[in-house]
C-alpha cells in the first residue's frame, strides 16, 4: 500500500468519531450497544480504502461491520466511503491488528475477512503475516464457537504460507478457490487491490476456513 502523508487526515478523523471510533477499548465487549441490535459483528483486518467494507456492509443491512487499519493516511479514505454510505452498520478502527484483544472481548465477533494481507515475503518477517499463528490466536480469542476466517489475496506465496497456517492450527477448510473470478462464488464484494490485480489478469485466490 503506498502512503502518502495526509496533513488534513487527523483532523478529519476527530470529526468523525460516529464513524471511526476514538478510545475503543473502552467498547471491549459493548459493540452490540454501539449499534443498537444484537446482530453479528464481522471485522475485515487491513481494511485498506474502504471498497471492501463498504460493500459488504451496503449488500448485508442486518450484518454490523467494523473495518480495521493501521495508518491514518490510508483508513481516511475507507472513512470517505462509510460517510458517503451513511449506513448505521459500519464503523472503523485505526489500530494495530496485534492489539486486537484490548478492543474484543471473547466471542465478541461473528466472522473475520483478511483481504489482500501483505505478504511480508522475508522469512524473518514471517510474524507479520495477518494469517500466522499468533494472529490465529487472537482471532480464535474473539470469534465465536466455531467462527471462521475468510480470505482473499492475489498472492500465491502467502496463500500457500496461509494454508498451511491453517492446517497446522487445526481449522477446517470449507472453501477454496485457485481463481475466485472464474468460479461460480456468487455475491464477491471486490477490495481496491482485487479490482487492480484482476485487472492485470492474475488469479485471485480465496479460502473459508473454520475454527472447529
Ligand atoms: N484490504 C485492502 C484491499 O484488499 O484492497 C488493502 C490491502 S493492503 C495490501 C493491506 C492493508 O492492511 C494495508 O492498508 C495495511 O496498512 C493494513 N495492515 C497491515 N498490517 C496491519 C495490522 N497489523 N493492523 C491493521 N492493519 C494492517
Amino acid at each position: 500500500m503506498r502512503i502518502r502523508n495526509k496533513p488534513w487526515a487527523s483532523d478529519f478523523i476527530a470529526q468523525n468519531p460516529q464513524y471511526i471510533i476514538p478510545n475503543p477499548e473502552e467498547l471491549k465487549g459493548n459493540w452490540h450497544k454501539l449499534f443498537g441490535n444484537d446482530n453479528p459483528i464481522h471485522i475485515e483486518v487491513g481494511t485498506g480504502k474502504g471498497s471492501f467494507i463498504t460493500g459488504m456492509a451496503k449488500a448485508n443491512p442486518h450484518i454490523n461491520y467494523i473495518g480495521i487499519e493501521l495508518f491514518e493516511s490510508v483508513i481516511v479514505k475507507a472513512l470517505e466511503r462509510v460517510i458517503e454510505l451513511g449506513a448505521p452498520n459500519v464503523k472503523l478502527l485505526q489500530v494495530n491488528a496485534a492489539d486486537l484483544l484490548n478492543y474484543f472481548a471473547p466471542s465478541e465477533i461473528g466472522q473475520v475477512y483478511l483481504n489482500f494481507s501483505d505478504p511480508w515475503p522475508k522469512k524473518r518477517h514471517e510474524k507479520r503475516r495477518l494469517t500466522y499463528k499468533g494472529f490465529l490466536d487472537i482471532y480464535k480469542e474473539i470469534l465465536i464457537d466455531n467462527g471462521e476466517i475468510h480470505f482473499k489475496t492475489d498472492n500465491r506465496g502467502l496463500f500457500e504460507f496461509s494454508l498451511l497456517s491453517f492446517n497446522e492450527y487445526g481449522l477446517k477448510l470449507n472453501y477454496i478457490s485457485l481463481d475466485l473470478h472464474k468460479s461460480n462464488f456468487e455475491g464477491n464484494i471486490m477490495t481496491e487491490y482485487e479490482k487492480k490485480f484482476s485487472e492485470m489478469g492474475q488469479p485471485i485466490y480465496r479460502c473459508e476456513v473454520q475454527f472447529v
